[in-house]
């Protein structure tokens, strides 16, 4: 078949979208591929086509190599689902289980085999590829998630160091390296730690079109982020990254108060506990994960409606790839994140104290950087975002700063007042302070503390009276982001003037600041009306929106029997093109986007059966 004909007959869609067709085509010729596409780009089918293409002229198997070994069950499900003939290999299946599906690969009746990275390291399982490849039936390596590779991308995994044994052991087999995250330096790691210097590298553009941005000051960040789901998210499926596994029970039990759906999920619950609660999330709707950075990775639920941020992330690499798990589906999303003094304060000391050598420290901090420059900016968020990935872009029309132009003031006056006194208190007493105490005096309180050390006599004493907290504390987190201020995090936390300040103080740099507000305007008039649970897309006349939810109930009655989440069985939009069009016969399906020959012929009846229960008019 031609690889036009398996996205539509194996897959039901109708084209291929952006550079999926240059890489599938590369890949079936035998190229090596490293391939940079943001999540829901569409990477899998750049090699489980090929992998198809391949195996029918006769090359044999692809052997796909996934670290997420909680997700391989879904995906082979999706596989069968289309109808095409793919296993697992990990450490959950029987070693019956595993014999069995070792018979089958060795026959060579499977396309597709999905392994864990620490499988390559196996002896036995490299004998078997071994023996595959002598007789020309090893096709093709897919390396997913291929960052993992690299100490600088954020899910560095050592397992992962061991595939240097496929380009090594299997030279004459290609290979297709894919990932969602790579700025320059981790781009680079790849291409060394799994000598792809001759792959061709396609990179598509980042952006994620249908993703709003929204980054706002904390203030009271709980209340913040109940406001931001009540208002805009209820019933929705979303997930909440917060810092610490305490916070997550916290945030989740305060969710469930509330009466939204919502679960825990951090590394330190019970391997049980941990995947059920993904399966859930995957399984159900409408759910709410709150969870550390430990969850994620590979889950590719379509119609995941908002990614929030309570706690900040540690550079924009992380950043992006968490919030890009919101909207796969290509429907409205949103990525909001609340972010203050304290995370700043926070990131700035992990790195400190972390053991690592001074260079590398010298690498996270101006990650770190780039991430407060992204905070603390006024213009555009894609724009930035893009730019550090090197793509040019024009404003975007959909985030907070392009809907809503934020008020700026400037800060430089403000930002050397703060700064002299800081000096002033060094000087006095050859110690520093921390931020409270600091503000105190700007602002002319004469605390205990500021009597007993004579503070009130300073000539900054009350300097700053007629600037607020709340702006100082701007002043103040502006001014750590741009490393004018540092934080010693070894003594108690005080403040520091640095190389940086004195550009400040001479009146070099202007500090151009965003408003303080401490509760966040009112966003624009939202798409989406916050509804009950079961939701139906308004563009659908009545008796439309009755077939969907009709359709809707059948998927999940399917799902359950199958063991497998519900957009594998169907997309929502399959669902709503179906709705739309309220098909009469096998006919009228066929064509639909995502109704492959198998699933026309596994469901098509059924489908037109439930379409029929709900004539139009029945509304
Ligand atoms: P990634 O792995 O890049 O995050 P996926 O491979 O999971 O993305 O694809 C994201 C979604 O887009 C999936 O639901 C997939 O079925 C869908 N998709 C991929 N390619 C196409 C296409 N050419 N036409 C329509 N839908 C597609
Ligand atoms: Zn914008």
């Amino acid at each position: 078949m031609s690889i036009h004909l398996i996205l539509q007959e194996v897959f039901g869609y109708g084209a291929f979208r952006g550079p999926q067709q240059a890489i599938i085509e590369h890949v079936v010729m035998g190229g090596d591929a490293l391939v940079l596409m943001p999540t829901g780009g569409g990477k899998s089918l750049c090699y489980q086509i090929p992998a198809i293409a391949r195996e029918q002229a006769g090359q044999g198997i692809t052997i796909v190599i996934s670290p997420l070994i909680a997700l391989m069950h879904d995906q082979v499900g999706a596989l069968h689902e289309a109808g095409v003939s793919a296993e697992f290999l990990n450490s959950t299946l029987s070693s019956e289980q595993a014999q069995a599906i070792e018979k089958r690969l060795m026959r060579g009746d499977i396309t597709l085999l999905y392994a864990a990275p620490e499988r390559v390291s196996n002896p036995r399982f490299l004998a078997q590829l071994d023996s595959l490849n002598e007789r020309g039936r090893l096709s093709l390596f897919a390396i997913d998630e291929a960052h993992c590779v690299s100490q600088w991308g954020h899910d560095f995994r050592p397992e992962y160091r061991a595939l240097s044994v496929l380009h090594e052991r299997f030279a004459n087999v290609p290979r297709i390296a894919l990932t969602a995250t790579a700025d320059a330096l981790t781009r680079a790691d790849i291409v060394e730690r799994l000598q792809l210097q001759e792959a061709k590298l396609f990179v598509s553009s980042f952006d994620r079109p249908n993703i709003s941005y929204t980054i706002v000051e904390k203030a009271q960040a709980t209340q913040q982020l109940l406001r931001f789901i009540l208002r805009e998210h209820m019933g929705d499926a979303g997930i909440v990254y917060c810092q610490s596994r305490k916070r997550v029970e916290e945030i989740a039990e305060m969710l469930c108060d509330e009466g939204i759906a919502a679960l825990p999920y951090h590394a330190g619950l019970d391997v049980k506990v941990r995947q059920a609660n993904q399966d859930q999330f995957l399984r159900s709707e409408g759910i709410v994960m709150v969870a550390t950075i430990a969850f994620g990775m590979g889950i590719d639920k379509p119609d995941v409606r908002f990614v929030a941020h309570l706690d900040m992330p540690k550079n924009i690499e992380g950043y992006y790839q968490e919030t890009g798990r919101a909207g796969r589906d290509g429907a409205p999303a949103d990525a909001w994140m609340c972010y203050g003094l304290q995370d700043v304060v926070n990131q700035r000391r992990m790195i400190d104290e972390s053991p690592a050598g001074e260079e590398f420290k010298q690498g996270l901090r101006s990650k770190l950087d780039a991430l407060l420059g992204l905070a603390e900016a006024t213009d555009c968020r894609r724009v930035r975002l893009l730019a550090y990935f090197d793509e040019a872009s024009k404003p975007c029309g959909n985030c907070d700063n392009c809907l809503q132009p934020p008020a700026v003031w400037d800060g430089t006056d403000a930002a050397r007042k703060l700064l002299s006194t800081i000096y002033r208190v060094q000087q006095m007493g050859g110690i520093s302070y921390g931020a409270g105490h600091i503000m105190d005096i700007l602002r002319g309180k004469t605390t205990e503390k500021v009597t007993q050390r004579g503070h009130e006599t300073l000539s900054t004493f009350g300097i700053g009276a007629d600037l607020s907290e709340l702006q100082l504390r701007g002043v103040l987190r502006q001014l750590i982001a741009i490393g004018a201020v540092a934080v010693d995090a070894q003594a108690f936390n005080t403040l520091q003037l640095t190389d940086g300040s004195r550009a400040v103080l001479k009146g070099d740099v202007a500090v151009q600041l965003r408003q303080s507000s401490a509760t966040p305007a009112e966003r624009k008039a939202k798409r989406s009306t916050p509804s009950s649970t079961a939701k139906a897309p308004t563009t659908l006349d009545a008796d439309g929106q009755n077939r969907f939810l009709a359709l809707k109930a059948w998927r999940a009655e399917v799902a359950k029997e199958h063991n497998l989440p519900a957009y594998v069985i169907f997309h929502d939009a399959t669902l709503a093109a179906i709705a739309e069009l309220a098909p009469q016969s096998l006919d009228d399906l066929q064509g639909i986007t995502g109704i492959g020959a198998k699933k026309l012929e596994a469901y098509g009846q059924e489908v037109l059966r439930v379409v029929a229960l709900m004539p139009e008019g029945s509304a």
